[in-house]
């Protein structure tokens, strides 16, 4: 079908976000015709916000718009503890339930060699370089998801750091096989980290 080029620009554009099909895109492209000017003004603005405003934190790797994050600025936080996840995601995950106070590491993925994903392609090195400067951390805590990836980012990092005598636990499994850390509810991700175990 034939659209104005500003709608099939649109369309383009909504399909390239994750899940959208070109059906969904073009009623999303309608919808957005229809909305209020300052609505399309606001939608905008905030998704150039996103990519101009936000950066990575360069000691924990956390989506941020302050450097260091707010988690790695605040003194009251436990230092001696650092809990490694995948994605910025999962922190809000684990911040909700307000159990936690510790320090973080976000990998930014997970390691995938079917994907081509190694440990320099992630946020493994600075984790490392961050465990040898950093003499306050006791124990790392890993918690990846319960995916085959994970389990071997785990495995991968637990030999990684062993030996340097930093404790290595990693979150029990309360959490299903395959699930991810992001949808955990509030108890089954405190039990996790409650029955963590050494690997
Ligand atoms: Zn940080």
């Amino acid at each position: 079908m034939f659209y104005p080029e500003p709608i099939s620009k649109l369309i383009d554009s909504y399909m390239k976000l994750p899940g959208i099909g070109n059906k969904t895109a073009a009623r999303l492209a309608f919808y957005t015709i229809e909305m209020p000017d300052e609505e399309v003004t606001d939608f905008a603005k905030a998704l150039i916000s996103v990519k101009r405003d936000l950066s990575f934190c360069s000691i924990c790797g956390n989506i941020t718009d302050q450097d260091p994050c707010e988690i790695c600025s605040d003194e009251s936080r436990d230092k001696s503890t650092i809990l490694v996840m995948e994605s910025s995601q999962d922190v809000v995950a684990m911040e909700k339930m307000r159990e936690y106070h510790g320090r973080y590491h976000i990998l930014q993925g997970v390691l995938s060699p079917m994907d081509g994903t190694g440990p320099e392609d992630i946020n493994i090195p600075t984790l490392i370089k961050r465990l040898q400067e950093d003499e306050e951390i006791i124990e790392v805590i890993i918690a990846t998801n319960a995916t085959s990836e994970g389990e071997a980012t785990a495995m991968y990092l637990s030999r990684l750091i062993k030996p340097s005598g930093i404790k290595v636990t990693r979150l029990a499994h309360g959490l299903s096989a395959g699930s991810d850390i992001e949808y955990a509810d509030e108890v089954t991700l405190l039990k996790a980290i409650e029955g963590r175990q050494e690997i």
